[in-house]
């Protein structure tokens, strides 16, 4: 069974893991450095592939947890997936199975 975990995304700008979303799905995916006060937003592109039989993370994000939309399915039901137990760098779609690459654009440095 292929495990997956929470997103992780590091401040492009400080690599602080320390970063949270603040906005909601239905408005931007504006995400906040809690260590430089860096913003971007992830966005995913569709890496070509897609799974099955993956189990989502326990515990599920919270709502200021780093969140992304699936560039296939625009679900925001996306995770990161873990290989052999380390992060790997591909994400996957918890609603369509499709295997993502994050993205990171409008970064604004703090
Ligand atoms: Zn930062
Ligand atoms: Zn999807």
């Amino acid at each position: 069974m292929i495990r997956t975990r929470k997103l992780e995304i590091p401040c492009p700008q400080c690599g602080s893991a320390d970063v949270f979303y603040s906005c909601t799905p239905n408005c931007c995916f504006n995400h906040v450095c809690g260590d430089c006060g860096t913003t971007f937003e992830p966005a995913t592109v569709a890496a070509g592939g897609s799974l099955r039989g993956f189990t989502p993370p326990d515990p599920l994000p919270d709502a200021t947890d780093p969140t992304v939309e699936c560039a296939k399915c625009t679900s925001t039901a996306v995770y990161q997936l873990e290989d052999g137990g380390l992060v790997c760098d591909k994400l996957v779609c918890g609603n369509c199975g499709a295997t993502l690459t994050l993205e990171i654009t409008e970064v604004a440095p703090g």
